[in-house]
This record gives C-alpha cells, sequence and structure tokens, in this order.
C-alpha cells in the first residue's frame, strides 16, 4: 500500500462557521431561504434530499459543507454529476474562489488524472468531481474505501438526483448504481439535489438512492424574477424576432424548437437577421455542438436555438429569456426549460407562442404514440394541465406554483398580471362549431360520402366563404353556412384550439380532421360554458416603438446611470481578457450584477470593495488591485 502524506491538519472553529466560510469564500452576505439549514444540517453529518428549484443555489448547499468539513480535517467531498461537458466550469469556479477542486472524467489524460488522484487520495483536495459510471467503478470504490478508512472521505453530493426516476425524461442507467455508497460508506453523509419536484420522482429518489432517513428540505418553487409570457401564434417568427429585438437585444437567450430542422431553419433566419443566433441538436456532429456550446457559455449575448437536448446542467447565470416556439411537453419540462433564465436573480423572461396547430399535434403525438391506454391517459392529463395554463385567464404564476402543489398570490410579474386580458362568452360560438362539424357527418352533400374536414375548410363553411370546396359539397347548403360570419378567423381559430384542447374535438388522418368526441354533446347543448381569452390584435410591422410593450425588464446595469454605464462597460472589458486568460466563462470571474455594483458603488478601497457582493477573500487578492485601477481609470 502506498504511504500518504500526513491529513491536513484541522484548523480553528471560526474558519468552519458556514456563514463565515460563505463570506469569505464566495463573498455573499446571508445564506438564502433553506441554504442555511441544509448547510447545518449536512456539515453536521445528516444526510439530505433537496428541492430546490433552478437558480435557487443548489451549489452552495454542498460546497460549504464540504468545505467546513475539510477545515475539519474530514476530507474529500464527492460530487457526482451526469454531465461531464461542465464540470470543467464548475471546477473552475471553485479555483478562482480558492477552493481545491478537481474532476475525474474521460477529458483528461492519463497523467492529469493520476494528479487528480493522488490529490484526492492525500485528502487535500476538497471537492472531487465524477460521472455516475466512475464513482460506481471497482476502481474507485476501492480508493474510496482507502480515504475511508482514513477518516477523509467527508460527504457525497448527488446532483440532479431526478436522474435516477425512469419518470422523468432525464434518466441515467447508471445513477441507479448509486444506491452503493450507501451500502459501502453508511457512515458518510450524502445529499441528493434535484429541481424537479413532482411526487412521483421524489419517491423513485428517495427508494432508488434508499434516503429513507434523509431529512427532506423542500423550497418554494418560485422564481420570482422570471416573467411568463404566452401569446398566440400568430407570425412566431417575426413575433420572436420582435421580442428579441424589443426586449433582448444584445442579450443571451435560449429558443427552444421541437424539432432538429426548426432549430436549424430558425437559426438561419435569425442569423440573417443580425442576431448572433447558433443551432443546437442531437443530429448534429458531436464537435461542432461542443463548440455551439461552448461560444453560448463564453460569449456574451449568443442565442441559442435548441432542441431539449440543449439546456440540462447548464448553469449559465445570465441567460436573460427562454423562448418556447412549440409547446414543451408538459409544465414540468416548461419549468425545467423556463428555469434556465435568470439564474443570477436579475429579471428575465420566459415567452412562448402557441397556436391551434401546436395543441391539434401534441395530442396527436399522445394519441398515435405506441405508449399504453394508462401511460396515456397521464400524458393527456398533462398535456391538458399545460394547455390550461396557456388559455389562463388569470395570474401564470399562481397556476405554475399550484401544479406543484404550492398556493401563492397573483404575482404582478406575468403578462395577465401585468396586462389583463380581455375574456369573450364562446359558449355559442363552440355550439355553432361543433353543429357543423356534426353535420358533416350527417349529410354528405352533391353524392358525397358524409365525411370529416380540417379546420380550413371548417372555417369557410362557419364565415360563408363560397369556395370551390364548398359548392363541391354543396356545403352552402347547410344550415350552418356563415352562422359564424360574426367572428374573425383568429376568434375561431381560438375557439377550436381550446376545443381541441380541452378534449371535446380531436383531430384524426393524414389531413387533420375534425371528429367529435364524446365530451362534445355536453358543449352541443350548451351545458358548458366556453370562455376565451380576447385575441390580441397582432402587432404589425416590426418597429421598435409600437412592438414594445410596457415596463421592459430591467437587467442589473440597466439601472446605471450613464458615467456608471462606463464602467461598468470598462469591468466587463476587463473581465473579458481574465476570462480568456483562465479559459473560463466570464461569469465564472464576476456576475455581471457584481461587477454593475462596483460600478455603481465605485469603492476606492479593498476594503470597501470587499463589501460588493461576490467578492470573496481570494478574488479580492487576485483582482482586487486591478478592479480599483480599472474603476480610477474609467
Ligand atoms: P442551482 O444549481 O440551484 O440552479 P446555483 O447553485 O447555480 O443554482 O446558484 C444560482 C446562482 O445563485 C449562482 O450564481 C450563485 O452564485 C447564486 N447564489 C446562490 N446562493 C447565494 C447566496 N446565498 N447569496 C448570493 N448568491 C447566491
Ligand atoms: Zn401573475
Amino acid at each position: 500500500m502506498t504511504a500518504f502524506p500526513p491529513p491536513p491538519r484541522p484548523v480553528p472553529a471560526a474558519a468552519t462557521d458556514p456563514t463565515a466560510v460563505l463570506q469569505e469564500v464566495f463573498g455573499y452576505t446571508d445564506f438564502r431561504g433553506e441554504q442555511r439549514a441544509i448547510v447545518d444540517h449536512v456539515a453536521g453529518g445528516g444526510d439530505a434530499l433537496v428541492l430546490m428549484p433552478t437558480g435557487g443555489g443548489k451549489s452552495l448547499c454542498y460546497q460549504v459543507p464540504a468545505i467546513v468539513r475539510h477545515r475539519a480535517g474530514q476530507g474529500v467531498a464527492v460530487v457526482v454529476s451526469p454531465l461531464i461537458a461542465l464540470m470543467h466550469d464548475q471546477v473552475g469556479a471553485l479555483d478562482e474562489v480558492g477552493v481545491h477542486a478537481a474532476f475525474l472524467n474521460s477529458s483528461l489524460t492519463g497523467e492529469e488524472a493520476q494528479q487528480v488522484k493522488r490529490e484526492m487520495m492525500s485528502g487535500r483536495l476538497v471537492l472531487l468531481y465524477a460521472a455516475p459510471e466512475r464513482v460506481t467503478n471497482a476502481g474507485f470504490i476501492a480508493m474510496l474505501e482507502s480515504l475511508q478508512e482514513r477518516g477523509l472521505l467527508s460527504l457525497f453530493a448527488i446532483d440532479e438526483a431526478h436522474c435516477v426516476s425512469q419518470w422523468g425524461h432525464d434518466f441515467r442507467e447508471d445513477y441507479l448504481n448509486l444506491t452503493v455508497l450507501h451500502e459501502r460508506f453508511p457512515g458518510v453523509p450524502r445529499i441528493a439535489l434535484t429541481a424537479t419536484a413532482d411526487d412521483h420522482t421524489r419517491a423513485d429518489i428517495i427508494e432508488r438512492l434508499q434516503l429513507q432517513e434523509a431529512r427532506l428540505f423542500i423550497s418554494s418553487f418560485d422564481r420570482p424574477n422570471i416573467r411568463y409570457t404566452i401569446v398566440e401564434k400568430d407570425n412566431a417568427r417575426s413575433q420572436l424576432l420582435r421580442f428579441i429585438r424589443d426586449e433582448h437585444e444584445g442579450e443571451a437567450g435560449i429558443v427552444y424548437c421541437a424539432s432538429r430542422k426548426k432549430v436549424d431553419e430558425t437559426a438561419d433566419w435569425l442569423k440573417a437577421e443580425g442576431i448572433a443566433a447558433l443551432p443546437y441538436h442531437a443530429g448534429m456532429e458531436a464537435d461542432t455542438r461542443r463548440r455551439h456550446q461552448d461560444r453560448f457559455l463564453r460569449e456574451e449575448g449568443v442565442v441559442m436555438v435548441a432542441t431539449i437536448a440543449f439546456g440540462m446542467g447548464i448553469d449559465k447565470p445570465d441567460v436573460r429569456f427562454v423562448a418556447h416556439l412549440d409547446l414543451p411537453k408538459n409544465i414540468e419540462s416548461y419549468y425545467q426549460e423556463t428555469g434556465r433564465a435568470g439564474r443570477d436573480g436579475e429579471p428575465a423572461e420566459a415567452w412562448m407562442v402557441y397556436g391551434l396547430a401546436d395543441v391539434v399535434n401534441q395530442r396527436r403525438m399522445i394519441d398515435d404514440g405506441p405508449a399504453g391506454e394508462e401511460f396515456k391517459r397521464i400524458q393527456r392529463g398533462k398535456l391538458e394541465a399545460l394547455l390550461a395554463l396557456a388559455e389562463a385567464h388569470d395570474c401564470r404564476r399562481v397556476r405554475l406554483l399550484s401544479y406543484f402543489g404550492e398556493a401563492s398570490h397573483a404575482c404582478g410579474n406575468c403578462d395577465n398580471c401585468l396586462n389583463p386580458p380581455q375574456t369573450w362568452d364562446a359558449t355559442e360560438a363552440a355550439r355553432k362549431a361543433l353543429s357543423c362539424i356534426y353535420r358533416f357527418r350527417q349529410h354528405g352533400g352533391n353524392g358525397f360520402a358524409p365525411r370529416a374536414f380540417g379546420v380550413a375548410h371548417l372555417l369557410d363553411v362557419l364565415r360563408g366563404k363560397r369556395t370551390d370546396k364548398v359548392a363541391q359539397y354543396g356545403h352552402d347548403r347547410l344550415s350552418t353556412f356563415g352562422v359564424g360570419a360574426d367572428l374573425s378567423e383568429a376568434q375561431w381559430r381560438g375557439v377550436l384550439r381550446q376545443l381541441v384542447a380541452l378534449g371535446h374535438l380531436r383531430a384524426e388522418g393524414e389531413y387533420n380532421t375534425l371528429e367529435l368526441t364524446d365530451s362534445a354533446r355536453a358543449v352541443l347543448k350548451g351545458d358548458v360554458p366556453i370562455v376565451l381569452r380576447e385575441a390580441r390584435e397582432p402587432v404589425k410591422g416590426s418597429s421598435r416603438r409600437s412592438g414594445r410593450r410596457e415596463g421592459k425588464v430591467p437587467a442589473a446595469a440597466a439601472t446605471l446611470d450613464a458615467q456608471a454605464q462606463e464602467r461598468f462597460a470598462a469591468l466587463k472589458a476587463w473581465r473579458a481578457e481574465v476570462a480568456r486568460e483562465h479559459n473560463l466563462p466570464a461569469y465564472v470571474v464576476f456576475h455581471d450584477a457584481t461587477l454593475a455594483e462596483m460600478a455603481r458603488e465605485q469603492p476606492g478601497s479593498l476594503e470597501a470593495l470587499s463589501h460588493v457582493a461576490g467578492v470573496g477573500a481570494k478574488k479580492l487578492e487576485a483582482y482586487g488591485r486591478e478592479i480599483l485601477r480599472v474603476l480610477q481609470a474609467g
């Protein structure tokens, strides 16, 4: 057996106080929400399951205990993380604040990996990041055993713990083997963390990771800095362009599309319009994908157009918007995807367009899918909840949070709160549409067999348009011909969308012909009131003035006066240089909010600078003088 150098000596109690560590190392004044309780519990040797929304601050929940326990002579914390691509930046960020951390993954040379293992086995390392398949392999377990025998295995953190559940969409086979940690190292505290909140996933995590004894910490899932907006699809692309130009020019964002083709097309189109957009999907070369992800993380103001293949583990804090051009699968996905905006706590936006075709497609994907009836029933229920959110006239946040079992009040920071929609009673209109579809099915005009028709023809009949097809089928003789001339096409689409959303209508066949479902009968009889949002007149043209909504979301720097803006720009230029030198994203050096505070407060001494949130001891020492110089020069 190799002889290891003696473990680091324990340090005085003050240095192991969690709040002192938070301030000294990370430069933050206080813990947020549940963080303090979690940190105390885990630093004290307890097991924990932490449910916290994206951006809530999960990393500190294991990093601070790891530092505290390391300082107390308890050795190395092992962090299980599913994405090796991001370990580099996480370790880089710890390095910046002076915490000795490393990762073990396939990107290292044999030499580098040996070096990391030596640091780990000596107990000098504070945190080691590794993927689940590595943590559970026999060689690694043997190393952990050696550490434990010497009292140098301080804790296990299992990040993205929902990967252990088949229920979620990020299932990872390797996570199932993590039970070995509990079986082989029962005395070592474990903390599992996830942003996935539903009961099913939670139960899976507890059972599969054997966390029955762990204390459960559930944070509020509210993300108050995210503004939710859902608009009706008119021309999705130009709506998106207007949204980016008017609200988020030059800012980083993610645009989600359902298909690879649409990702490519949308990215090309945005690029042609002068937006720094890049595509990302699983069909691209791995190399190109990595390069695009890297540029998104490292450069400022890149818009990533992506399928949902992109995003897990992306902890870029200054993503200012997440836009959906297609409906997400369900509310869980929507919340997870939109949650990638504004992790830095600064104002951010979640914006989505959706229309009748999306509703039809989503329903059909479930109906025509290979899943069993029971699973389809659950999927339909989830889709209905999502559609209800999209059609809602009241606070979106209240609905979102109540979906996750949390009560709240109207938020004042969603489209419906800021700009309450008009509604209209569409009960009669719904009856007209349904009865028209019913008549298609009863009478085959002009000797044709009765059949179903698609949306376009239905709208022509309802609105009394004498098209060739109408004449061909003799539909101008139906009693429902022209009964809906008083409503616009947009209004009719709204009615149909709602009817499909509620399951009273179903689209079928190659041409999405509309069929009544069993529940349509009650609507036909007038027993089910249908209340719709008034379709907002789409803003024509893309002039910034006409498209701009009330109350643009101000980001950190927007509140600075002109001179402070200049200082902010100078600080950003300096930060870009440092980031390039260290091969790290700029936000790892300092967040925008930290630079903005420096620009505003203009600290004149190292002491004053140390009070700026986000400036810890190591960064003060490394960069303090430089920053004072930049501020003075500005
Ligand atoms: P999560 O992993 O839960 O999505 P992170 O751990 O990435 O969240 O934290 C989100 C952001 O919040 C990070 O930029 C982090 O530095 C910041 N943060 C976390 N806790 C605090 C705190 N107590 N005070 C100030 N900033 C914090
Ligand atoms: Zn609201």
